[in-house]
């Protein structure tokens, strides 16, 4: 096998020989940022498989239970590992929690109550997040319920306010709500470390408020999460990292007993708990999709350091940079023109293994405030970490790709995407 024989199945594939070319060129300046990935990946495959042991994970427990759920011994044991993964005294990983968005206002809603504030200190959470806090006023959100909130927002340089974020404090404030990654903003996401040192000093102003970090995209990306930081709770959901790609459905909540206990009354009600929840027969993909979840996550951040590399040197904007560390697989490519973002997402969905065959377009999606387009041929129906490419219809017309099952699959994806665009007229070789 030599690259011409590499460079005739891309070719198969739509790619063109000078695609092929600056792609191979791309990839092979990057050998050993991914040796570093590899590392990283390494020691979190051992953190998983140590939790997997440690709590006797056995075939029996990817028997399905049905009706209430009783005594479900795969559940008990899957909330176990993943508390011991994430340094938690306890964990809620459930199938009925329908998306990360939903993790999250099971979180708050449990340990909010009448009267108390919620805080972010992080300046404007995620799209979704502004109907549940009441931000934009929705039906049953925190705000009809008498729950306030304030939001601090980020100095220009993306980093914290302290001075700010110490005036925000006040007796009412109940919850710091953190989020890790940028969705769909193009501050840059907060690495662990970053997230401790907040986490610390909102602690020693109150060290009853109780810290959040809604951690979706972050999930084995380093080598230690927010909960090893003193994070009260790691909220995420299972169709992104953690689920490995093969979680159907499902969110977590890992945390103090406390906090976790008070999601399982929310989750079902009041006096049962966390005692019922058949998990029908997600068991064991649960247990796979987390096994597997840190060489997944590997593949999603090669692929997301490959675009960054290929597109800055077209010339576009990345975020993060090329360069940069990663805290999360997300990556922001800024077009400034709709019509490239279009192509985008276009060369995405025809790299896709599922509807390969059809076009996104752009759609009023229920939670944002503007149309989305959204790129995905996923087994997964949504699933962000398969590979996937989303970006709101507004300035700066920007796109942020994520995930794919494999690095492969991902560094194709962003092949096609390119591809797409020559084909469309958005971008041409210059010739020298
Ligand atoms: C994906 C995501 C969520 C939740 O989104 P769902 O689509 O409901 O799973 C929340 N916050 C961030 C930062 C996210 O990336």
């Amino acid at each position: 096998m030599n690259s011409a024989d590499l460079q005739q199945a891309y070719e198969k594939m739509g790619i063109s020989k000078e695609v092929f070319a600056l792609c191979q060129d791309v990839e092979a300046s990057l050998k050993e940022r991914f040796e570093r990935i590899d590392r990283i990946t390494e020691c979190n495959q051992l953190k998983v498989l140590r939790a997997m042991q440690k709590n006797q994970v056995a075939e029996a427990h990817f028997a399905p239970t049905t009706g209430y759920g009783y005594n479900d011994l795969g559940r008990e044991t899957l909330e176990k590992v993943y508390a011991d993964i994430f340094g938690t005294e306890a964990a809620l990983v459930r199938s009925q929690i329908t998306c990360g968005t939903h993790a999250l206002a099971l979180a708050l809603s449990a340990n909010l109550r009448p009267g108390d504030e919620l805080l972010s200190p992080v300046g404007r959470p995620y799209d979704t997040m502004e109907e549940i806090i009441g931000i934009r006023p929705s039906k049953g959100s925190l705000s009809e319920y008498g729950i306030t909130y304030k939001q601090v927002e980020l100095l220009e340089n993306g980093e914290f306010d302290y001075d700010a974020i110490k005036k925000a404090i006040t007796p009412k404030t109940k919850l710091a709500s953190i989020q890790r990654s940028k969705g769909y903003l193009t501050r840059p996401t907060f690495s662990v470390a970053q997230i401790g040192e907040l986490i610390a000093f909102i602690k020693k102003i109150n060290p009853d408020i109780i810290c959040m970090v809604d951690n979706c995209y972050g999930e084995f990306v380093e080598l230690t999460e927010p909960s090893d930081v003193g994070a009260d709770m790691v909220v995420g959901s299972l169709i992104k990292n953690p689920g490995g790609g093969l979680a159907p459905i499902g969110g977590y909540i890992c945390g103090t007993k406390e906090c976790v206990e008070n999601a399982y009354y929310r989750l079902t009600a009041p006096g049962l708990g966390g005692e019922v929840g058949a998990t029908l027969n997600v068991n064991r993909e649960f247990f796979q999709g987390l096994f597997q979840a840190p060489q997944v996550v590997n593949g999603a951040l090669k692929g997301a350091i490959f675009a960054a590399t290929l597109y800055e040197r077209l010339g576009f904007a990345c975020n993060p940079a090329a360069a940069e560390e990663r805290h999360d697989i997300i990556q922001a490519v800024t077009f400034h023109d709709p019509e490239k973002v279009v192509a985008f997402c276009e060369g995405i969905q025809y790299a896709a293994p599922v509807d390969s065959h059809v076009t996104p377009t752009p759609w009023a999606m229920p939670g944002y405030d503007c149309d989305v387009i959204m790129a995905a041929g996923a087994f997964i129906s949504g699933a962000s970490i398969e590979l996937s490419a989303d970006a709101p219809m507004r300035d700066p017309y920007t796109v942020y790709f994520q995930g794919g099952l494999s690095y492969h699959h991902a560094k194709f994806g962003i092949m096609k995407s390119l591809a797409q665009l020559e084909k469309k007229g958005l971008w041409a070789f210059e010739k020298e």
